[in-house]
């Protein structure tokens, strides 16, 4: 097999140009039969429920070169099983998860185990099984579950189950636990999706991402080397949770493409784990951005323009303060989005002002383009072999870190949780009200208060009127069946 391609009957990846096997950009072509190629280097956006955040497919479609989608399992868990998912009506051989999402049909769909950015789960993991986190609590999700999942759903590309300890570093006994046990889940789902039940006409469409755990040096080698000795000829692809474990990639195994499930928080971090080989990448950064009111304000490589003026640009704008509350430009000059080419930053200041949801859907078109164009500079960059030069030119013209919030954003709910669960956020986590199960019974206090009330004492009124009105539209044998009367 060419050295610089990788190909499984699910998908095709040709390296396109690389400096070195490991430790090196590259740029690449993902291409799923049926679906949009995807160009890589490149960022897959991240769903809630399957829809980009604040954006419908329409708009997606019309107005954005969004070209994959990233989609937790857990997030259409629900209490009854199966969930309404796995009975959406199909055509044969249409995947359920496509059609409940409403997803294009040449849309790349990644399906995961968890939603990324995941939030700890305090049950732990189990053998057989990862703790998540659905709409309706914590569950266990197991292998078994998640295999038949990739069966039934048909995502394009499945992240294999890793038993991934988000709390705290695991010690040297856990580390071990990890390894074995996401070893044994990556063989049996191999075996499941690709192996003896071939016969049974079981198989799956689907490419198989191996996890690539976040471990040390010597058990990360040996890791890999089972990876790349049991499992190569099942294996689409590499799903990494730290960028450092790029380098222990086994030349063996380099021309796999590698999709990195990163929490980058600055574009310089993101060239950084380009630099070191990065494929396909999660930046949660570009929602936060939006739900923040910022409008992203970067290109790569950076503009002559901007290196000339000798002090560090701004990555983004703050929408929020009053001063742009009369600025009539686009959020950035020369942007094409349909954000920038409709409206200004007078337009989107007020819209913030009147927490008006329209705000974020603009912002995300915003950031994403913005996003969009960044990576397309970073692949011509990596082919025209500049690649280093730009980043160091990059860097020096931009400031290091994104503007910081002013206003408040779309409405959270604050959760508080063991400081140990989530060390970096000092005990309290920010979730969307739906991330979270309701409160059973009616004696909680509302988790989100109400803003508004003004037709609370009409809705009162009203219903006092009906109630006087002694108007049955049910007999004495009805009226004893609700409780109301005892027929004697
Ligand atoms: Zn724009």
């Amino acid at each position: 097999m060419d050295p610089e391609t990788s190909t499984t009957p699910e998908m095709n990846f040709s390296i396109l140009g690389s400096a070195a096997p490991v430790l090196a950009p590259r740029v690449g072509k993902l291409a799923i039969p049926g679906r949009q190629a995807i160009s890589t280097p490149h960022f897959v956006p991240l769903t809630t429920r399957g829809a980009v955040s604040h954006i419908a497919h329409d708009v997606v479609r019309k107005e954005t070169a969004i070209n994959s989608l990233f989609i937790g399992l857990e997030d259409f868990i629900e209490k009854k099983h199966p969930a309404p998912l796995y009975k959406t009506p199909v055509a044969p051989g249409e995947s359920p998860l496509r059609r409940f999402i409403c997803a294009p049909d040449d849309m790349p769909m990644i399906l995961a185990p968890r939603r990324f950015p995941s939030i700890p789960c305090p049950p732990t993991n189990t053998e057989t099984s990862v703790a998540i986190l659905t709409s309706v609590g914590f569950r266990q999700l197991t292998a078994h579950q998640y295999v038949e999942a990739i069966q039934k759903l048909q995502p394009d590309i499945a992240i294999g189950l890793a038993d991934i300890v988000t709390a705290k570093p695991p010690g040297t006994r856990r580390r071990e636990k990890m390894v074995d046990r996401t070893h044994a889940f990556t063989r049996d789902a191999l075996e499941q999706l690709y192996g003896s039940s071939v016969a049974e006409g079981k198989t799956s469409k689907a490419a198989y991402f191996a996890p690539v755990l976040p471990l040390e040096n010597a058990q990360q080698l040996l890791y890999l080397e089972d990876l790349e000795n049991e499992f190569r000829e099942h294996l689409s692809g590499l799903a990494l949770y730290e960028s450092t474990s790029l380098s222990f990639i086994p030349e063996n195994i380099g021309h796999l493409p590698r999709l990195l499930l990163s929490e980058p928080v600055t574009p310089h971090e993101i060239l950084r784990e380009v630099s070191l080989g990065a494929d396909l990448m999660t930046i949660p950064l570009i929602g936060a951005c939006s739900d923040a009111g910022i409008a992203l304000d970067f290109v790569f490589p950076a503009p002559a323009s901007t290196q000339e003026r000798g002090e560090p640009q701004p990555l983004g704008i703050d929408l929020w303060p009053s001063k742009h509350a009369k600025d009539t430009s686009p959020f950035k000059k020369g942007c094409e989005c349909y954000a920038c080419r409709h409206h200004h930053r007078a337009y989107l200041n007020h819209l913030l002002a009147a927490k008006e949801m329209t705000a974020w859907v603009l912002l995300q078109l915003h950031n994403h383009h913005i996003m969009d164009q960044f990576f397309a500079g970073i692949r011509d960059s990596i082919q025209q072999g500049t690649f280093d030069e730009d980043v160091y030119a990059f860097n020096r013209a931009y400031d290091s870190e994104l503007p910081s919030q002013s206003g408040e954003g779309p409405r959270f709910v604050f959760l508080s949780l063991p400081s140990y669960l989530c060390p970096s956020n000092k005990g309290t986590i920010r979730l969307r009200g739906h991330y979270i199960a309701p409160r059973q019974g009616t004696n909680h206090p509302k988790r989100m208060q109400k803003v508004y009330g003004r037709l609370d004492d009409l809705s009162e009124k009203f219903n006092e009127s009906q109630s006087s009105v002694a108007t049955p539209d049910t007999d004495a044998e009805g009226l004893e069946r609700h409780g109301f009367a005892e027929k004697v």
